[in-house]
């Protein structure tokens, strides 16, 4: 006699909306463009690596103009079609008409990508130089949001900035155009890199005080050279906390001993932002996977041994 049919298991969530619906801590990784043949390999072992962790999702940054922008989108088709990942597709809207952003979003949704993060991006160049819009094309991510959900059925996420935007005049306008950036249909948002948990809790917290509810997921970068408290302050257009700086700048001879302390530290981020409810962790990866991996094992370890014996 048969016995009753083995239950097949739920089908994996496909839109970042839903994984977060969940309700479970989601780990995803973010890759940029690579720009030669050895970054390439480096980026494509990176990637392997991180698949073997069953991340919920990885994302992939947009170039600031011509050949690396093909190179954003082949690698995104590539993760969509060659890999068990699910990806994330940035897209900004630096020099292009609406006409070229419609045919960037059919190319992504053509490979099966149906997530997007959807940027204002920079001003190539010098990211706070004067931003000078496509004459055809969108002043603010708010407007790229709209577009992409006109668009057709996808998942938009958008930036949020802990310190304020660097452009911004202060952190309430900054709040006011974020909240109009999710009402506009927005069904998540990624922060800026940030060090310490409390920069975060106050963006919350003030999302929240407008009514707004999208899910926020902390950015996570962490440091893994006394260089990169530098790299992290251009990137984020935020000062390194000093006692953090100060903490480093004891041991910065020591490159082994900078290393373990970025990556204690990160731990105890990652940990303090769990517990005080962020809904995941999305780690800036610079296409080499050993440091983000090593955060992900020690925040995963106790409660996923399968995920960790994943680890090569
Ligand atoms: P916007 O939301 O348009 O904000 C830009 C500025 O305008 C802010 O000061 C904001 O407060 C203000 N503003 C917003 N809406 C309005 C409005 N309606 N009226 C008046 N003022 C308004 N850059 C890339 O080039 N490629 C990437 O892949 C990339 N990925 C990123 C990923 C994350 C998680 C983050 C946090 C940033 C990323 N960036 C990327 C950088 C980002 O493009 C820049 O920080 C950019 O300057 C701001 O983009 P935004 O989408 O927040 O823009």
């Amino acid at each position: 006699m048969l016995g009753s049919p083995t239950p097949r298991p739920a089908p994996r969530p496909r839109r970042i909306s839903e994984l977060l619906a969940r309700k479970e801590p989601t780990f995803s990784f973010e890759f940029f463009p690579p720009k030669t043949p050895e970054g390439e390999r480096m980026l494509w072992r990176a990637i392997r690596e991180i698949e073997a962790l069953r991340p919920s999702f990885v994302s992939v940054t947009y170039g600031a103009g011509g050949s690396t922008r093909d190179r954003t989108v082949n690698v995104t088709e590539k993760i969509a079609t060659n890999t068990t990942l699910l990806p994330v597709a940035h897209i900004t809207a630096v020099n292009h008409s609406v006409r070229e952003l419609r045919h960037l979003i059919g190319r992504f949704a053509a490979a099966g990508v149906c997530n997007m993060l959807a940027l204002r991006g920079d001003p190539p160049g010098d990211p706070l130089g004067e931003w000078v819009k496509h004459p055809e094309g969108l002043t603010h991510a708010e407007e790229l949001v709209r577009l992409i959900k006109e668009s057709g059925d996808f998942c938009v996420g958008v930036a949020a900035f802990p310190y304020k935007h660097p452009r911004s005049p202060d952190v309430e306008t900054d709040t006011d155009f974020f909240v109009r950036k999710c009402r506009a249909g927005a069904d998540y948002a990624i922060t800026q890199m940030f060090f310490e948990a409390e920069d975060y809790l106050r963006l919350r917290d003030r999302v929240a005080a407008r009514g707004c509810d999208v899910p926020i997921i902390p950015e996570i970068m962490p440091v893994t050279k006394f260089s990169t408290i530098a790299r992290s302050e251009q990137l984020s257009g935020a000062p390194f906390p000093r006692r953090l700086a100060e903490e480093f700048e004891r041991v910065a001879d020591d490159p082994e001993a900078v290393r373990a302390l970025g990556i204690e530290h990160a731990t105890r981020l990652c940990e303090r932002l769990l517990a005080e409810g962020a809904p995941g962790i999305h780690f800036i990866t610079f296409n080499r996977s050993t440091a983000t991996r090593e955060v992900y094992h020690r925040l995963v370890g106790a409660t996923q041994p399968a995920a960790v014996a994943a680890l090569p």
